[in-house]
């Protein structure tokens, strides 16, 4: 088990933004993390970031106690590479000096060169190698900061809402990374709130409303659920626990039958 989340809960002052969550991500797993706007998904991925700190539960990263201080807990961040929704990349830095300071400061250098070549092409970001940062479009800092994460030896993944911004083409490469990130036995954690991307992405998905995990499993069991309901589709599912309504533009899950 690389990632283990246990009885999380964190609030905000007077604000219960997340409630008793527990949940695992495998290596060779591709988990989402959906729910409606403000369910708690970006809490949840700041907390095993260890970018915020829990108001209780416990977070273990390939053993190691992301909670506990010391060694234990920057051996988990040295595990975990997190790309937030909106990427704050430093500005003064050109495109090949942030990689590698990313890449120095993980102590991952070895291979870097190659790595980090590979990986502006695949993002189209070659041109931009000596550009700097801060004269970057919105979509290629993301790009970067995706770049960054895989440019570590990371073995957990976090990513917010990593598919919008993306032109066509980053987001096929983003898939494909993820994917082959995955079969190399790493543990991926991404939140989203469209449903086409819990479809094509993810092995497992896990559904929170109003900080609460209300679902849990494989998009099939998932799917079996919606049909033991009565429901037609797993987005009808998706909005009967998250409680939205039926009629929004959100992207679709075909039913059993169409998928
Ligand atoms: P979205 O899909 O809109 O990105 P989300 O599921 O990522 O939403 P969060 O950003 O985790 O949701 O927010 C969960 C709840 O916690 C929201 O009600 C939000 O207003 C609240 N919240 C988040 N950060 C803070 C904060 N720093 N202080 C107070 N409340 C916060």
């Amino acid at each position: 088990m690389l990632l283990l989340v246990r009885s999380l809960s964190k609030r905000y002052r007077k604000f219960q933004a997340l409630t008793d969550l527990s949940f695992t991500v495998s290596s060779g797993e591709i988990v989402g993390l959906l729910g409606p706007n403000g369910a708690g998904k970006t809490t949840s991925l700041r907390c095993i970031a260890g970018i915020v700190r829990p108001t209780t539960g416990s977070i273990l990263v390939d053993g190691c106690d992301l909670l506990g201080g010391g060694e234990a807990e920057r051996e988990a961040k040295r595990r975990i590479a997190f790309v937030p929704e909106q990427p704050n990349p430093y500005e003064l830095l050109t495109v090949w000096e942030h990689l590698k300071f990313i890449a120095l400061a993980y102590g991952t250098t070895d291979g870097f060169d190659t790595r980090a070549a590979q990986l502006l092409v695949r993002f189209d970001l070659a041109a931009k190698r000596d550009a700097l940062v801060g004269t970057l479009s919105k979509g290629m800092r993301q790009k970067l900061t995706i770049a960054c994460a895989f440019v570590r030896h990371a073995t957990v993944f976090l990513f917010d809402e990593p598919l919008i911004g993306l032109d066509p083409r980053g987001a096929r490469e983003l898939r494909e990374q993820l994917i082959a990130a995955r079969d190399a036995g790493a543990a991926i954690l991404i939140s989203t709130h469209m449903l086409d991307t819990a479809q094509t992405l993810c092995d497992r998905i896990v559904i929170l409303r109003q900080g609460t995990m209300v679902a849990e499993g494989t998009l099939d069991a998932l799917r079996d659920r919606a049909q033991a309901t009565g429901a037609a589709s797993l987005e009808e599912v998706f909005f009967t626990l998250t409680g939205e309504p039926a009629d929004t533009n959100t992207a679709v899950i075909p039913s059993a039958g169409a998928g």
